[in-house]
């Protein structure tokens, strides 16, 4: 293992030895390289660069107190992947293909993969971009996958920690049938000036209403939202919101553990019903609010400081799933290395 030192990591980037890269010329996907230049040679006139042909996946190898390296639910971001290529035009990367680069990337960089003990976990980062020249808007002919990793610490300085988190007005991430619910960079574009807004006044994030009526719950920044009354999990509906694996997943352990789970419109009203609330997603998995803000109307909807009982009981048993510790009963974890 690579002698760095892996408790004081931020979530930033880390070069690692190599990448695996697949091309698709002439209607058909060719075969996977192995590379170790971070940079990547492409025509300027790129339909990525112009008019935002990026669709990008995050998920996570965790080195495990028994010695193996597992990785949670691949299948998954394969057809969410699948999902945005659809949603953005562009050819699918078949399960099977998406599921053999990601082990490939793990094992060729495994001497990066963090201790159990550090906290932190190997990040994979695949990446689909379009490619070829075009300056009329069309769909690129030609495109690239490709795959990186890199070793990340906790996304929140201190891990397990709660957040403040601010509504606004004045900013919308995705439209009600625009490409809220792809995983495509342009979100993320729309997305920094209101974050920008909210962490200048000394909040964590943004934290998004429906972008048509501003009514609804919808992102918390780029987290999907939670909150816990009354022995049930609820979980906002909305066709711009991103559907994340940890919030399915939580859905589902939360029903193992005997919570109700409901996926429904939460109007803003709501908010101070809830005991706990969170953000979920793969980079904090549960990052549990303190505090919400609504800067127009001056409302406040606090949780308290302390992640809330069951927040904790659904964080343990995912992180436990994720690591092995806990009995992986849907089978959502590959060994990647044994
Ligand atoms: C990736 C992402 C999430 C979280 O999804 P996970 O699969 O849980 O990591 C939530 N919201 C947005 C906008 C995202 O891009």
């Amino acid at each position: 293992m690579k002698d760095l030192d892996w408790g004081n990591l931020t979530f930033g980037y880390r070069k690692t030895d190599y990448n695996v890269r697949c091309y698709y010329r002439d209607g058909k996907w060719g075969e996977i390289e192995v590379c170790s230049d971070e940079y990547i040679n492409m025509h300027m006139a790129a339909t990525c660069l112009h008019y935002g042909q990026e669709a990008f996946e995050g998920l996570k190898a965790y080195r495990c107190p028994d010695g193996k390296v597992r990785i949670f639910r691949v299948k998954d971001n394969a057809e969410r992947l699948q999902s945005t290529c659809d949603g953005i035009v562009m050819p699918k990367v078949s399960t099977e293909m998406f599921e053999e680069m990601v082990k490939k990337v793990v094992r060729l960089n495994q001497d990066y993969i963090p201790t159990y003990e550090s906290g932190a976990t190997l990040y994979i980062r695949p990446l689909l971009i379009g490619i070829s020249p075009q300056v009329g808007v069309h769909p690129a002919k030609d495109y690239l996958f490709l795959i990186f990793v890199t070793p990340v610490g906790p996304y929140f300085k201190g891990g397990f920690a709660c957040n403040k988190y601010a509504i606004v007005r004045d900013f919308d991430r995705a439209a009600p049938l625009g490409t809220g619910c792809y995983k495509v960079g342009g979100n993320y574009a729309a997305s920094l000036r209101a974050h920008m807004y909210a962490a200048g006044k000394g909040y964590g994030s943004e934290f998004y209403l429906d972008a048509r009526e501003k009514k609804y719950v919808d992102e918390c920044g780029a987290a999907n939202f939670f909150g816990i009354k009354n022995n049930t999990y609820v979980t906002p509906k909305s066709t711009s919101i991103l559907p994340s694996i940890t919030n399915k997943s939580l859905m589902q352990i939360a029903e193992d553990l005997g919570l109700k789970v409901e996926r429904r419109p939460v109007p803003e009203e709501e908010l101070p019903t809830f005991e706990e609330a969170g953000a979920c997603g793969t980079a904090a998995v549960i990052s549990p609010i303190s505090e919400l803000d609504d800067l127009d109307t001056g409302k406040k909807y606090v949780f308290g400081d302390k992640p809330g009982p069951w927040s904790t009981k659904l964080y343990e048993t995912l992180r436990g799933i994720q690591y092995g510790t806990v009995e992986d009963k849907h089978g959502w974890t590959t060994v990647v290395i044994d």
